[in-house]
């Protein structure tokens, strides 16, 4: 289960509202699967059905988060048009099992976030609780 402060959960649909029709992405931080605060990261590939992080900007926010002493606990992002499922592109890009993935998905008038875990062999659907 991964918790999401209100604030928090609200920033990230902002975000994928901000952004669409591109896919949007960022990384939360926090402690024990709990998240503290959310860092907006630049789509570097500017694209409706994928996205990478800027390295440098990564850089910034793993720097930024060692100085408070804080895990990489979600990755997010959106899906503008497509379901809030891994995609297989989602799938290949998870490099950190341990790490969430959240997605917000678009398709639907009232956005819908889920969380999953993408192992090397299946994908775990996760309990999101917002706080
Ligand atoms: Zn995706």
């Amino acid at each position: 289960m991964i918790r999401i402060p209100k604030p928090i959960y609200i920033a990230i649909v902002e975000h994928a509202r901000k952004e669409s029709p591109l896919e949007c992405c960022g990384i939360l931080s926090g402690k024990d699967g709990a998240v503290q605060r959310a860092f907006e990261l630049r789509n570097e590939e500017q694209s409706p059905v994928r996205y990478s992080m800027l390295p440098q900007e990564q850089l910034k926010v793993f720097e930024e988060m060692e100085r408070e002493s804080l895990d990489m606990v979600a990755i997010y992002h959106s899906h503008p048009h497509t379901l809030p499922f891994p995609s297989e592109t989602d799938v290949e890009m998870a490099f950190y099992p341990e790490v969430f993935s959240v997605i917000i998905s678009l398709k639907e008038e009232n956005p819908v976030v889920k969380a999953f875990r993408i192992g090397k062999y299946a994908i775990y659907l996760e309990e999101i609780e917002v706080i």
